[in-house]
């Protein structure tokens, strides 16, 4: 039976030092900022978004975050993160997705900073992603899986990953981090014919679909390292993408859902604004 990788207990302990270089920031009167826009009254982004509010807190980030009704014109958006852009006493700058379908989301995240662009999903960032090049800010979810997979101390070289999903905020920058990591990369998607089959080969799997429990264990080769980003509800409960009691029995190292991923997710985040807010006092 695998071990379960604790990414609330990780994500814990990153918290903490995030804690203690905050404080030291503040002795230099700096304070990190974060400030989160959120449009339209979507249950599952107000959840993110509290959860988002309340890990700043925790570790002594402020934040603040703009509301707007899902009517809201994509030009106030705009004027709103140029306003921000050009606050010094902001650090990181995110839009939640999804936005209403009538806002140009890519346009709006476009007119982000890069500098500011917490989240990792501005065009520079993500471009330089893709070429090879550091970012200034890798997006959370994909750098959290990152550190999950590095805190099971087995070497990434050579190995055979498969990523389920392609989706620009988790799938593809994955693939791109676990390539960059020298594993030979395998990216499924619903036109994927015999998922299973092709999901068996992975050393490493990330499973990021949004269907609750698509990958069963016999997906799963023996000895494998699963993570699970998917968060579906049923019947009120949080569940994975993977069948974890099933997944378990097969894998060397699985993350659970809740208290895999999504702690971790946070942490990056939280990480990204500290880094933000140092740059910008070497910066001046
Ligand atoms: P998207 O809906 O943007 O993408 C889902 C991907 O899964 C698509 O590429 C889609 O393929 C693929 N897919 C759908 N059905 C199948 C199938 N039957 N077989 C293979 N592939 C399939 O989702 P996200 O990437 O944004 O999120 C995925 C999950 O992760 C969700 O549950 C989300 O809630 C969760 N999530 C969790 C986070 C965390 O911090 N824990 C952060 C972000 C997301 P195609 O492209 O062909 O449509």
């Amino acid at each position: 039976m695998g071990k379960i990788i604790d990414g609330k207990a990780l994500g814990l302990s990153i918290r903490e030092e995030i804690k203690q270089s905050v404080k030291e920031l503040k002795l230099k009167g700096i304070i990190p900022k974060l400030v989160v826009v959120l449009v339209g009254n979507d249950s599952a982004s107000q959840v993110y978004v509290r959860n988002k509010e309340k890990g700043c807190l925790d570790v002594g980030i402020e934040s603040q975050t703009y509301n707007f009704p899902s009517n809201i014109k994509e030009k106030e958006l705009i004027v709103l993160i140029e306003k921000l852009n050009s606050d010094k006493a902001v650090h990181g700058v995110l839009v939640q997705l999804p936005l209403p379908k009538e806002i140009d989301e890519k346009k709006v995240l476009s007119k982000i900073l890069p500098e500011k662009d917490v989240d990792g999903f501005h065009i520079e960032n993500i471009g330089k992603l893709f070429r090879g090049e550091t970012p200034l800010f890798l997006p959370c979810t994909p750098r959290g899986i990152m550190e999950l997979i590095l805190s099971t101390g087995i070497s990434l070289e050579g190995k055979e990953a498969v990523v389920v999903g392609r989706s620009n905020i988790v799938g593809k920058p994955m693939a791109m981090l676990l390539l960059d990591a020298n594993c030979t990369v395998t990216v499924c998607h619903s036109r994927t014919k015999d998922l299973g089959m092709v999901v068996r080969r992975g050393d490493v799997v990330v499973a990021a679909v949004g269907q609750a429990r698509l990958i069963s264990g016999d997906m799963i080769k023996q000895g494998a390292i699963v993570i699970d980003v998917g968060m579906n509800r049923i019947d009120g409960k949080l569940c994975g993408d993977v069948d974890f009691d099933s997944a378990k029995e097969k894998a060397a190292y699985i993350t659970p859902v809740p208290g895999g991923v999504g702690p971790m997710t946070i942490a990056m985040l939280l990480k990204s604004v500290l880094e933000s807010a140092n740059r910008g006092m070497i910066a001046g």
